[in-house]
Parts: structure tokens; C-alpha cells; sequence
């Protein structure tokens, strides 16, 4: 194992385009639940597909008091030691910048300017009519007094959704596209905390590989991509990341 660390430091000290992958893995350590841990409030939801969303008054209803309660532990939690490191690397120009597939807005608080969004982000709202975005906040307060599902300050009328990607709803094609440019020109990719079994979160690593550059994977279990992986290291985020930017200092 502590070769392993070493030999990822050496990667990535001589990598000129590393990209940083994250899933819902590298937040549980600032206590939000990842999507498989039981009792989070990922579980106690039923799940609200998009198009029901849309033609729903009911559903909108029921969505946004799941979130209103969500909320709550997403407004108190703060960016982990692995979060440091990863926007510390961006910093540094050690890395390029991060694919997240978490909705929690916490990579940017910690640092990082450059990510790529792939499920939205729940600390905005969007209209699905006039497509004006508004930060969360003062909606998710304006629910809670009034008990009112909130409309668009815009155009007035309008079905205001969290901007992230509900099941049903296509991912945003131009973030997409981008991620597939980052990882087309990597020479290497750390996927971190993702259980890279859903697609195209787990398409991203092999289109890496697949283009002539290294995978290493970071999680306490299992993954779809160990068999392909270069390298994996199993543990803890924030430990594992700390180690690796503890021996990068004595490769660069
Ligand atoms: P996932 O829950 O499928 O996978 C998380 C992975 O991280 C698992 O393999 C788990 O074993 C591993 N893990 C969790 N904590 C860890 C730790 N401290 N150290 C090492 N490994 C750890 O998550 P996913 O693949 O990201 O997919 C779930 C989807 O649900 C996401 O794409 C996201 O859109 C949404 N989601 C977002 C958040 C968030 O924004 N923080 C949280 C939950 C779910
Ligand atoms: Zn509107």
C-alpha cells in the first residue's frame, strides 16, 4: 500500500493533464450520506421522476418538501481534508480540475474553480419555463414560512426545480461534453469515492484509458472499474488523499 502512494505521487507529479473524478464517496466524511448508506436521506425519499415533476402540482409538492428537509444537512456540512487536498492540487496546477457527480457544491467551497457539474447542483434553482436560475436559499426559506410550493421571481408563473439532474432527466450535454474533452487529453484520472457502476460516470475512466492514460481508483469497497484500474487504494478519502499529498512533496 505504501508503494502503491508513492507510485501514484510519481504519476501524478509527471502527469501534464490529471483529472479528478468524484463521487458521493469523497462528501460522506462531511457527513452526507452517500446514495447506498441506510437511514440518509438519499433512502428515505421515494424517488420523483422528472417528467412526473413537471406535470405534477402533487409531486412538486412532495418534492420540494423532501428537499426543504434535505436542506438541513447539506447547509451544515463543510468541505473535508479530502476536499482540501483535490482543491489544493487545482491550485497548485497538479491537477486540472474536478468531475463531480455530487450535487453538493462543496468542491467549490473548498477551493476548486474549475468543475464540471455532471448532476447539477443543488444550491441552485432553475425555472423549467424561462430557465432564470436563482440561489436556493431564500426559496428554500420562502417554502418553509408560507408552506407555499415557490414560483418563479421571474416570469412569475413558472415550475422552479433544483437544478440538478432528477431520474428521467438527461444530463447537460455541453458539461458533458466537456468532461469527455478533459478525459480525452488525461494522462491520468483519479476516480474517488464513486461506485463507478452508473453510466456515464463510469464510462469517463475507461474513455481515459481507452485514450492512452492511467486509472487509479480511490474506495473503501468494491468498484465496477477495479479490473481495469491501474492502481487502486482502498481505505479511507480523506486518508488516502492526505498520503498521497504527503509523498508528493517528496516527489516534486
Ligand atoms: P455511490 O453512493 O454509488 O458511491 C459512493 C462510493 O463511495 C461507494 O462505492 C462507497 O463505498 C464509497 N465511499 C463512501 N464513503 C467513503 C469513504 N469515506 N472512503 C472511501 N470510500 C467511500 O455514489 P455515486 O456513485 O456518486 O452515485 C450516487 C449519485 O447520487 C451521485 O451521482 C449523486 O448525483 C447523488 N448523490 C450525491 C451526493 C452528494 O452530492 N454529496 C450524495 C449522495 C448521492
Ligand atoms: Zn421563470
Amino acid at each position: 500500500e505504501a508503494d502503491d502512494i508513492a507510485q501514484v505521487a510519481k504519476w501524478l507529479a509527471a502527469s501534464k493533464s490529471t483529472v479528478l473524478f468524484t463521487g458521493a464517496g469523497i462528501s460522506t466524511e462531511s457527513g452526507i450520506p452517500d446514495f447506498r448508506s441506510p437511514g440518509g436521506v438519499w433512502t428515505r425519499y421515494r424517488t420523483i421522476y422528472y417528467d412526473e415533476f413537471c406535470r405534477s402540482a402533487s409531486a412538486r409538492r412532495e418534492y420540494w418538501e423532501q428537499k426543504a428537509e434535505a436542506h438541513t444537512e447539506f447547509a451544515a456540512a463543510a468541505p473535508n481534508a479530502g476536499h482540501q487536498v483535490l482543491a489544493d492540487w487545482e491550485t497548485r496546477q497538479i491537477a486540472r480540475g474536478v468531475i463531480t457527480q455530487n450535487i453538493d457544491g462543496l468542491h467549490q467551497i473548498a477551493g476548486n474553480q474549475n468543475v464540471l457539474e455532471l448532476h447539477g447542483t443543488a444550491r441552485a434553482a432553475t425555472c423549467l419555463d424561462c430557465s432564470a436560475r436563482f440561489d436556493i436559499e431564500p426559496l428554500v426559506a420562502e417554502f418553509r414560512a408560507s408552506g407555499q410550493v415557490p414560483l418563479c421571481p421571474q416570469c412569475e408563473t413558472g415550475r422552479l426545480k433544483h437544478a440538478t439532474v432528477s431520474f428521467g432527466q438527461m444530463l447537460p450535454t455541453d458539461v458533458l461534453e466537456k468532461a469527455y474533452d478533459w478525459c480525452g487529453e488525461a494522462e491520468l484520472i483519479l476516480a474517488i469515492g464513486s461506485s463507478l457502476i452508473v453510466t456515464p460516470a463510469a464510462d469517463l475512466p475507461v474513455y481515459v484509458k481507452r485514450s492512452g492514460g492511467r486509472i487509479v481508483i480511490l474506495n473503501r469497497d468494491e468498484t465496477g472499474l477495479d479490473n481495469i484500474a491501474d492502481v487502486k487504494l482502498t481505505g479511507g478519502i480523506g486518508a488516502t488523499l492526505s498520503a498521497i499529498n504527503a509523498a508528493l512533496a517528496g516527489v516534486i
